[in-house]
């Protein structure tokens, strides 16, 4: 699952959360609980620094991408 990096807009929080690709309920905020989030990037499990493309096999621990 992709682990995606949100903003929240109530207290300004940044947090990380695995998100599922058809998940259709928003996730909250940790820390306030609200639903006022902004999704800020994907963030990548693999630290590479080889840019995002799916298709060079670096990606392994990806399983959003196919
Ligand atoms: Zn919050």
């Amino acid at each position: 699952m992709p682990l995606y990096e949100y903003h929240c807009n109530e207290c300004e929080a940044d947090f990380e959360l695995l998100v599922h690709p058809h998940a259709e309920n928003k996730p909250a905020c940790p820390a306030c609980n609200s639903k006022k989030i902004t999704k800020v990037a994907v963030s990548s499990f693999s630290s590479g620094s080889a840019g995002s493309s799916c298709g060079n096999g670096g990606c392994g621990g990806c399983g959003g991408c196919h």
